[in-house]
């Protein structure tokens, strides 16, 4: 690979709080070296004292770690026993201080709707839950897919599955019926979960239809059961259909169900990727591995302490959602808020009223949850008291350095760390991220490499960049949280992850690291354009575009030129206020050639409303580089699209265009 050119150089460097310190897991830099350089040195011994310290387990394991990724094999803790609903749930029980605390505050659109959980109660929920499930034939092993909005029943039905052994596929409830249907097919479920629908800005979404429309294509699926969201009677339209509310009737239900003893190694759920670069993939995860894993990352990278109460907003099918609001936050005792709504609705403020009134201290949000208030809400977080928070956290996509700063100035109001964590679906949880009270942090930089995680940077050729040279990010080794394949398709598994560099577990993504060992991740193998001879990170150039007044966001993508034969497309979404026009585009164009150079001039700049996003908010690049290409139909897989109505209109745009 030629190199590629580092455009923007950040300076600004924010140091971790005085307060809070004494009271954080790591406290200093100092530390976090030791606990690094022995972690790699001795991995067996670091996860095993991880693993007893954060978990119980029925019987401790034979081996800690094994793997062969020539193979894509790895194992973890092999033949320990443990149960992930009884971490999360029956061992609270025996602490009276956490028994009875509120695990999950759950909040509506409405504020009407709101119900908290403690951990007793939760309990006795998954309980019957899984009561219900075992009463419909499901066995370990089985597949139970859930479609449903962000409410409780979803968190209390993946912990009844994993009480019993079953393998929960969780389907964000905005996917469509073909999305959710290829998802139940493609896992073998017996069983669906679903609701009703949901509200959202007022209006009611129905998602029984499409759960409907969905299962009568699906064979395997032998009964589904339905939750009553609208508290209005409810007409099934396939026989397969059983309402909760008829359920639980049955006292029956409501006796203990015992914890399965679970092997380390046994499966404990089915997710989809987010589809960003293609078709989703079904990344699996399993017991053992996978809950230290999610409890050793909160506890170091959000300073998990059982006061906290986390809350990240957002689909209940992402990754995120499993491991920071569902298993790591129970695990560790602490208490998660949730809230099935919109950030504007019924005003701009909302998600600041909530973190006000209900005390949030960590806050998990995506640089288009951020973009999304710089754009238009600017000075909502001001209306209301946030002094809770303590740690902010960003994940999803490179962070641009002004949309970080923006989100330390006025949600942070300069005193919290921000925590940019970087990771996928398949590592489980954070890999890359700043200790909050230790680690120095730069706007954009997703800083160092946690303990027991070492990567490495390669060129195409495979050998190793060098400092700010960028190249392929790679982790030599394997944690604990890694995924142990892809449903079905263990071939893939290995040519994906294992073959490209051998020996090496291959992320997809693109990294440099800074002459401090600051690794910068500078977005996807295909976010790169060719252009005058120079090869431009196009996640750079929308950095620079948002850091200018009227842009709120920005997706660049390379368009093919018959003389140039790359040049830049950007994609711009202006803050309100401010309108499309031509003198705008010069002065954009100004701005970057100021910023960056003579040599780097967008050939075209298309001003939209939005940009195609996924549900887990991560711009859908790949969609944006055919239409700037001129391809309109052949769109690839748009299974994920939150918005699939901004492609047709993005699609005008460019045809007015040329
Ligand atoms: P697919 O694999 O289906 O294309 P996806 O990779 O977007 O979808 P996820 O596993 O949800 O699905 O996302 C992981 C990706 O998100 C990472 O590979 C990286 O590109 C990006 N990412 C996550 N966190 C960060 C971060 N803090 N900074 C930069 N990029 C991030
Ligand atoms: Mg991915």
């Amino acid at each position: 690979m030629t190199k590629i050119e580092s455009l923007l150089k950040d300076e600004r460097i924010f140091y971790p709080p005085q307060e809070g310190k004494d009271l954080a897991y790591i406290k200093s830099r100092y530390q976090y070296d030791k606990i690094y350089d022995y972690s790699l040195k001795d991995p067996d011994g670091f996860w095993t004292e991880r693993a007893k310290e954060l978990i119980t387990w029925f019987r401790y394991w034979d081996r800690t770690c094994y793997w062969d990724f020539n193979k894509a094999e790895i194992r973890f803790f092999e033949g320990g026993k443990l149960n992930a609903s009884y971490n999360c749930l029956d061992r609270h029980l025996l602490n009276p201080h956490v028994k009875n605390k509120a695990a999950i505050i759950w909040q509506g659109e409405h504020d009407r709707d709101l119900r908290v959980y403690t951990y007793q109660m939760l309990h006795d929920e998954v309980c019957r839950f899984a009561n219900i499930l075992k009463s419909l034939g499901v066995k370990k092993g089985d597949r139970v897919v859930i479609y449903m909005p962000t409410m409780p029943e979803v968190i209390a039905a993946m912990l009844a599955c994993a009480r019993i052994g079953a393998i929960h596929v969780v389907v964000y409830g905005g996917l469509s019926a073909e999305a959710l249907k290829s998802r139940i097919l493609d896992a073998g479920a017996k069983i669906l979960i679903t609701a009703d629908g949901t509200y959202s800005g007022g209006r009611r979404i129905n998602l029984l239809n499409n759960a409907e429309t969905a299962i009568a294509q699906c064979e395997c699926i032998e009964k589904y059961i339905v939750i009553n969201r609208f508290g209005e009677e409810i007409t099934l339209s396939d026989k397969r259909g059983l309402l909760f509310d008829e359920l639980i009737k049955n006292k029956e239900f409501e006796k203990y169900c015992p914890c399965e003893e679970m092997d380390a190694e046994d499966i404990l759920f089915i997710l989809y990727t987010s589809g960003s670069t293609g078709k989703p993939k079904g990344i699996y995860h399993t017991t053992g591995g996978y809950l230290v894993y999610a409890a050793h990352t909160t506890q170091w990278v959000f300073d998990l302490r059982p006061e906290d109460i986390i809350w990240r907003p957002g689909a209940v099918g992402w990754i995120t959602f499993h491991t920071y609001v569902v298993y790591s936050p129970l695990a560790l005792g602490a208490t998660v808020f949730i809230y099935d709504g919109l950030p504007d609705y019924p005003n701009p403020g909302r998600w600041w009223e909530l973190v006000d009134r209900f005390k949030v201290t960590i806050l998990y949000l995506t640089p288009t949850n951020i973009r999304a208030f710089m754009k238009e809400r600017e000075d909502w977080p001001a209306k209301y008291d946030l002094s809770t928070l303590r740690i902010l956290g960003t994940v999803g996509e490179p962070i641009n350095p002004e949309v970080w700063i923006w989100y330390h100035k006025n949600v942070g109001k300069g005193r919290i760390p921000v925590v940019d964590t970087w990771w996928q679906t398949e590592t489980g949880g954070h890999l890359i991220s700043p200790l909050p009270y230790t680690i120095p942090q730069k706007p954009g930089s997703v800083t160092l490499p946690l303990p027991g995680i070492e990567p490495v940077i390669f060129r195409d050729d495979g050998t190793s960049a060098d400092i700010n040279e960028s190249g392929h990010l790679c982790i030599k080794g394997a944690w604990p949280g890694i995924a142990r394949g892809l449903w079905g398709d263990s071939e893939k598994f290995k040519e994906i992850y294992f073959s490209r560099f051998p020996g090496y577990y291959f992320t997809g993504d693109q990294a440099r690291v800074d002459e401090d060992g600051y690794f910068w991740i500078m977005g996807r193998l295909d976010d790169v354009i060719s252009v005058s001879g120079y090869l431009i990170r196009t996640s750079e150039l929308e950095s620079v575009f948002v850091a200018h007044s009227a842009v709120a966001e920005a997706a660049v993508v390379g368009m093919p030129h018959e003389i140039k034969g790359e040049v830049i497309y950007a994609y711009i979404v202006l803050k309100d206020g401010f309108q499309p026009s031509e003198e705008l585009k010069k002065n954009l164009i100004q701005h970057i050639t100021k910023e960056i150079g003579p040599l780097v001039i967008p050939e075209v700049i298309q001003f939209v409303n939005d940009l195609p996003k996924t549900r887990s908010g991560k711009i859908m690049r790949r969609i944006l580089r055919k239409v700037a290409a001129g391809v309109y139909d052949d769109l690839g897989d748009k299974s994920t699209l939150a918005n699939p109505d901004v492609v047709e209109k993005i699609i005008q745009g460019r045809k007015e265009i040329f």
